[in-house]
């Protein structure tokens, strides 16, 4: 028996019940493709809030009875700078700026991102395929395309003929009217503005590290053809679910579903789910103005890539969330305030009625089920834990039941656990580390390495008595300090 869920498809612009094709009760996975990662860059905390979203949907899933195949695509070739298909190869403009192989690009930043996922508690997919390893793949759909007759050549690939494919601007409501304004820009050789490159043929002034050979010539795919193809190899059809960022609904996943149903004649997904952005107070998070913030960059504040999670679930995966240092702060604290009440929970206090248990969690369900309503849902957990009419044993049972569609590690012991944020600077030469339980703010950080570094001059010119001055500041701070044999000086935050 499986719960009901709803989810907002982007297909119909509203939120329908969620049914796998074949039916509830066809036993068969639900098949779930969310378009991943270009691995040419460190992942910023912007695509990793959709990432986050991803795994959620997951949880959900699993929670309503459903067993899940996820796919997530690693895109290591053929992501050009600009959605018009011009522009260089994000991977080899890495590469470049680098002064490393691509292949090597690859391998590191595929590694860094597995690193990340680990760090948000987001479930491993079932395949990470790779673009590079679907090659052969790639050309048949494109062979598939050209004998229907979807494709043409210009001189600098094999392009996909948006004309042909009627239902084109469908998906995203595009206004057909609208595109005759883009016969400003420059088209190349292309009869449409939307037209869309399948296969890219290799400069003949420059040579390309990562080509092909193809029936069309040398070369490399098309951006967009990578996710049809791989989507198409390992999920049944037509796909139960496909996600991605709000930013691809226009382009992207258009592109997908021209490419896609043009070649099979069937219908390629039934549900699309997309994450919004994560928005600065400068706009949009995106890697190509150098202002971005990575999980690195958020442990130096003292928020954890966890308590970034928490941050995300300020708001529903379908609004914008502006993100700010204080805020991501305040979730930390209130992810460590959740573990703390958690952690004093008498487990041994009476016994588990399952029942009882069912019934605290159902508003919680309620809130996951209605389009993963994670605000909801966490005002939930913290009106569960307040009820009185549970046992301290339900309590925990009803937080670890929780926790499955969370993945915050609720029930981790503080002593140890992820909250624990620990910062090493060095500032005048002398080595700080601080480490506090949760978030610290930037303030009182600064406070500490500025006192510390104070500290340490007067020792280092025996003036002990300043020394001692600021011994008892860190005592009224809050902070307590020692020396480590290497001449670290630690402080922590008590
Ligand atoms: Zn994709």
């Amino acid at each position: 028996m499986k719960r009901k869920l709803y989810l907002y498809n982007t297909a119909t612009a509203r939120k329908e019940q969620f049914v796998p094709q074949g039916g509830d009760d066809s036993g068969g996975p639900v098949g779930v493709y969310c378009c991943g990662p270009t691995v040419y860059n460190y992942a910023h905390i912007g695509n990793l809030r959709t990432y986050i979203f991803e795994d959620v949907l997951k949880r959900a899933l699993t929670a309503c009875g459903y067993s899940v195949r996820h796919v997530v695509n690693i895109t290591d070739v053929g992501h050009l700078v600009s959605d018009a298909d011009t522009g260089e190869d994000k991977m080899e403009a890495g590469a470049a700026r680098e002064g490393k192989s691509v292949w090597d690009i690859a391998a590191f930043y595929t590694a860094k991102f597995m690193e990340d996922i680990d760090a948000l508690n987001i479930l491993q997919p079932d395949l990470w395929p790779k673009a590079t390893d679907h090659i052969p793949q790639m050309i048949n759909h494109i062979k598939t395309l050209e004998e229907k007759g979807f494709t043409y050549r210009t001189a600098d690939g094999i392009y996909f003929d948006t004309a042909k494919f009627p239902a084109y601007c469908d998906f995203a409501g595009i206004d057909p009217a609208s595109l005759r304004a883009g016969e400003r820009v420059d088209m190349g050789d292309k009869r449409n503005v939307t037209d869309f490159a399948l296969w890219k043929f290799s400069p003949l002034d420059a040579k390309r590290q990562m080509e092909w050979d193809s029936p069309w010539g040398r070369g490399f795919p098309g951006w967009h053809i990578e996710c049809s193809a791989m989507a198409i190899e390992h999920l049944a059809q037509p796909l139960d679910i496909h996600c991605g960022g709000a930013d691809h609904v226009r382009v992207h996943h258009t592109n997908e579903i021209a490419q896609s149903e043009a070649a099979t004649g069937e219908r390629f997904a039934n549900f699309w789910l997309h994450g919004e952005f994560l928005v600065l107070d400068k706009g949009k998070m995106a890697k190509s103005g150098g202002n971005f913030v990575t999980l690195d960059t958020l442990r130096e504040q003292g928020v954890s890539p966890l308590g970034y999670r928490m941050f995300c679930y300020t708001a529903h995966y379908r609004s914008p969330l502006k993100f700010s240092y204080e805020g991501a702060a305040a979730a930390e604290q209130g992810l460590l305030k959740l573990r703390k009440i958690i952690s004093s929970i008498d487990k041994s206090n009476g016994s588990v009625n399952n029942e009882r248990v069912s019934r605290a969690l159902e508003p919680f369900m309620a809130a996951l089920c209605d389009d993963l309503n994670m605000p909801r849902a966490v005002a939930a957990l913290w009106d569960g834990l307040r009820d009185d009419g549970l046992t301290g044993a339900e309590k925990i049972a009803f937080a670890e039941e929780a926790d499955k569609a969370l993945g915050l590690d609720l029930l981790t012991p503080l002593d140890g656990g992820q909250s624990r944020a620990e910062i090493s600077v060095e500032v005048d030469g002398c080595k700080i580390l601080i480490i506090s339980d949760g978030g610290i703010s930037s303030e009182l950080k600064n406070d500490i390495i500025e006192k510390a570094v104070l500290r340490k001059k007067s020792r280092a010119a025996k003036d002990f008595k300043t020394a001692d001055i600021i011994r008892g500041q860190f005592v009224d701070m809050g902070v307590a300090v020692k020396d480590l044999p290497d001449g670290t000086t630690e402080c922590m935050t008590l």
